[in-house]
């Protein structure tokens, strides 16, 4: 960095998104990044071979260990986050497993908290226990629970912000302290928040992750993860995914570097939509409670306030009534359309209890706090006014 560069402001959310990780002149003049499809790269002779793996000439060598364009959408990332390196994997599970094996090892203990991604909460109790990896679960934001937790042993402190399904936020600031204060390695799942309303790494924390599938890809078209933060832990996931080989498709890393370039529009748009549903649904004499942290009555409110710009486009709440009720709201939408994930520009809805948590019954939900009359939306780039109508149908 000349001294010019140090002295300059640094780049907006928007130019990040539109050119951060993007070097020019780009292969065959093309203002946008090339998809190189291809599973294996040519050496020329033995030379250039000797020269790669003796590190004086790095350069591509199989798809698994890297691909052109997955580096930009891994350096795009980075650039959003501002983190000093970045690698991008086959989904959000991808990056979440492939990152807890790299850093833990048998005997090790990981501290997890709740309302967190279902999937990320059973790798932690069952594969990493098959492995000799301790784990637990402490309620989300409960400071002095997360305190009494650590171990001797703990390595991990993990946990989301916003949480699924019920928004809740952790303080990014006092998860950093902790983890510095009993060396943990704290990684935040910021899937829910994206860089442009949140950036943890500002706040101390290790690592961050995205389900890149939701917000940052954007367009429900593809599945991918990432995983951003200082280069040493980087470079030791990405030797841990060329064995694991959870690697992204050169073209679903074409569709995240392009779905990018929108994020800060998409995300801005989606914030205020998401805003105004909520708002418009706590006055609703039908719904019960409303969880989303824009909302004064919500518990992470201020907090949220302090470490977001924006809170997001995932708003759950509650129908008054039971099972069925929530049902027929689901049902009686016509532009919402019921599917799982979130975070792209259709807008979706769906019934926590029945989507994700079918196989539970009613008293085992609650005991991890999934209600029967939930139903979670995500907002997407519809007019605002419109999605309002559709449940104002639906619910009346
Ligand atoms: C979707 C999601 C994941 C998993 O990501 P996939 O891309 O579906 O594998 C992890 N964490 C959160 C918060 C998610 O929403």
């Amino acid at each position: 960095m000349s001294s010019d560069d140090s002295r300059r402001r640094r780049r907006g959310v928007g130019t990040e998104a539109v050119h951060g990780g993007e070097s020019r002149p780009r292969a065959g003049n093309a203002i946008t990044t090339p998809i190189f499809q291809t599973a294996t790269f040519v050496f020329q002779d033995t030379a250039e071979l000797v020269a790669h793996h003796s590190h004086e000439k790095p350069r591509e060598e199989y798809g698994r260990y890297g691909n052109p364009t997955t580096e930009v959408a891994e350096a795009k990332c980075a650039a959003l986050e501002g983190a000093e390196a970045g690698l991008a994997f086959a989904s959000g599970m991808a990056a979440i497993t492939t990152a807890l094996f790299a850093v833990l090892q048998q005997g090790q203990h990981v501290i997890l908290t709740d309302d967190c991604y279902r999937r990320t909460r059973q790798f932690c109790r069952t594969v990493l226990g098959k492995f000799g990896v301790e784990a637990t679960i402490v309620e989300t934001g409960n400071a002095r629970a997360l305190e009494a937790a650590v171990r001797p042993s703990t390595r991990v402190l993990i946990s989301e912000s916003p949480t699924n399904p019920y928004n809740r936020v952790v303080d990014l600031d006092q998860i950093a302290d902790v983890g510095r204060r009993h060396r943990l390695l704290t990684i935040i799942d910021s899937t829910f928040a994206t860089p442009v309303n949140q950036r943890p790494l500002d706040h101390g924390i290790d690592l961050v992750l995205h389900s890149a599938t939701k917000f940052l890809a954007g367009h429900n078209d593809m599945l991918g993860g990432v995983i951003l933060g200082k280069q040493g832990v980087i470079d030791a996931v990405r030797e841990c995914q060329g064995v694991l080989g959870g690697v992204i498709d050169p073209h679903a890393a074409y569709l995240l570097i392009r779905g990018l370039k929108t994020l800060h529009l998409r995300v801005e748009r989606q914030n205020a939509s998401a805003l105004a549903v909520a708002e418009w649904l706590a006055a609703h004499p039908r719904v019960e409670r409303v969880h989303y942290a824009g909302l004064p009555s919500h518990p992470g409110h201020d907090i949220a306030r302090r470490q977001m710009k924006g809170f997001g486009a995932v708003v759950s709440f509650e129908v008054k009534g039971a099972l069925d009720d929530a049902s027929r709201v689901v049902d009686g939408v016509e532009i919402f359309q019921m599917a799982p994930s979130l975070g792209g520009v259709e807008s979706l809805i769906e019934q926590p209890a029945l989507m994700s948590f079918f196989e539970l019954t009613t008293e085992e939900r609650l005991a991890v706090g999934i209600k029967d009359n939930l139903i979670r939306l995500s907002v997407g780039l519809e007019d605002a006014d419109d999605l309002i109508d559709d449940l104002g149908r639906a619910l009346g």
